[in-house]
């Protein structure tokens, strides 16, 4: 029974949360899509504002198509891994066309934005004499991605390039090489790395950079190339990594170079060498996306458009909000069960957001968070304010009760 005992502390709160309200907010079960920010859940047709469909690509006609068109050309599965099964000719043009989009001169593609952190980073360092330095903040697959290496791993405070400054250089002489990890944009509370400084910082100690704009690629920079297109500094990052599931509409991930050495990964990355390649639909639909994102800006400047109104709604509301607008809108509430209770109250109302609370979130904060699309339509936002509205009512009535 031993091997079961750790599972019970995280059993008993998923039990009290069920108790006190009947449903489980990290097992929502969208019983049937209504298209990219609609479905059916319990019933009731509900908005969807707790997905990572950015551009609200899913459902794209182009996308549709060509993942169906897929199918029917290259069948359903790949049935293996590029290393030992053979590559696809749509996996290279993919990898050529996300070259080509960004601007670098080599790219891998991956099974998914996980394994691509976890295959770079712990293709790229090595035990023993590798270091690894990544924000506090970074995502699981970053971590897991130091852990599979092996390297020494090195946290430094979010956002805070002094902090990466002073760890790179208490480094020994014994350090080989060094690699520093962090995002673009922040998936939980929505904030924005200096990109611009931690490269600089990385590059004046001889590190080399590994950035992950897996929520940020297709949505921030003036064409959507992500926070070190705005930055300034796209040539200038190492290692660009990035996903298929936000603003591609698929699955798969990417990591992006222009050092010919990533090329190297294909023979070294366990997680690119050993797991089955995307399958022909899920290329398809993320190449389709991508042809169309880059030719078309009109899904970022809705996107942009709807997170704006929503933003500055919630300002208006009192929300205690987690950053500046973005796609990502996440709002503080005081306590664990506060954030609960609010979370409910909201699928009540027939909006879906993410919970996220403690340990999950940084500063042990408790957090509704709102991803805004660029497919929501005015009437999805109406509903998403009503709700929000309403909910800042029931919030202010229970300060005043407490
Ligand atoms: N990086 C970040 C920052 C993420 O938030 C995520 C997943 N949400 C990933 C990578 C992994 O992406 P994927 O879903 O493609 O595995």
């Amino acid at each position: 029974m031993s091997l079961f005992d750790k599972f019970q502390g995280t059993a008993d709160l998923y039990k009290l949360l069920l108790e006190s309200t009947g449903r489980d907010p990290f097992g929502v079960s969208m019983d049937e899509m209504k298209g990219p920010t609609r479905a059916m859940v319990e019933g009731k047709e509900i908005v969807l504002a707790g997905t990572n469909n950015y551009l609200g690509m899913t459902y794209h006609e182009d996308a549709l198509l060509a993942a169906k068109d897929a199918i029917d050309s290259d069948g359903t599965g790949t049935t293996g891994s590029r290393f030992a099964n053979g590559t696809y000719a749509a996996h290279r043009q993919l990898e050529q066309d996300l070259a080509a989009y960004l601007g670098y001169k080599h790219c891998m593609v991956f099974s998914t934005g996980y394994q691509a952190n976890l295959g770079a980073i712990s293709a790229l360092a090595q035990a023993p004499n590798d270091v690894i330095l990544i924000d506090a903040d970074c995502h699981a697959c970053i971590y897991d991605g130091c852990q599979l290496s092996g390297a020494q791993t090195v946290r430094f405070r979010h956002n805070d390039p002094e902090s990466l400054d002073k760890r790179l250089s208490r480094l020994g002489d014994e350090v080989k090489g060094k690699l520093v990890c962090f995002e673009g944009m922040y998936s939980m509370f929505g904030d924005t790395a200096p990109v611009k400084e931690l490269v600089e910082v990385s590059h004046k100690h001889g590190a080399m950079t590994l950035l992950d704009e897996a929520h940020s690629f297709g949505v921030y920079g003036d064409t959507g190339r992500g926070v070190c297109e705005a930055d300034g500094v796209k040539d200038q990052v190492d290692f660009y990594s990035g996903t298929f599931s936000k603003s591609l509409a698929s699955i798969g991930g990417f990591v992006a170079s222009n050092h010919p050495e990533l090329e190297y990964l294909r023979f070294s990355s366990r997680p690119y060498m050993f797991t089955a390649s995307p399958s022909p639909s899920n290329i398809a639909a993320a190449s389709a996306a991508l042809a169309k994102i880059s030719a078309d800006s009109s899904m970022r400047n809705n996107l942009w458009e709807n997170a704006r109104r929503i933003h500055s709604a919630f300002t208006q509301l009192g929300f205690d909000l987690c950053a500046e607008t973005g796609p990502v809108i996440a709002a503080k509430l005081p306590s664990k069960e506060a954030a609960f209770m609010a979370w409910n109250f909201l699928m009540e109302k027939g909006v879906y957001v993410n919970l996220a609370i403690p340990p999950g979130t940084p500063n042990a904060t408790s957090i509704l968070r709102l991803s805004v699309s660029a497919a929501h339509t005015p009437e999805d936002l109406d509903v998403v304010v009503n709700a929000y509205t309403t909910l800042a009512g029931e919030l202010a009535q229970a300060s005043v009760d407490a």
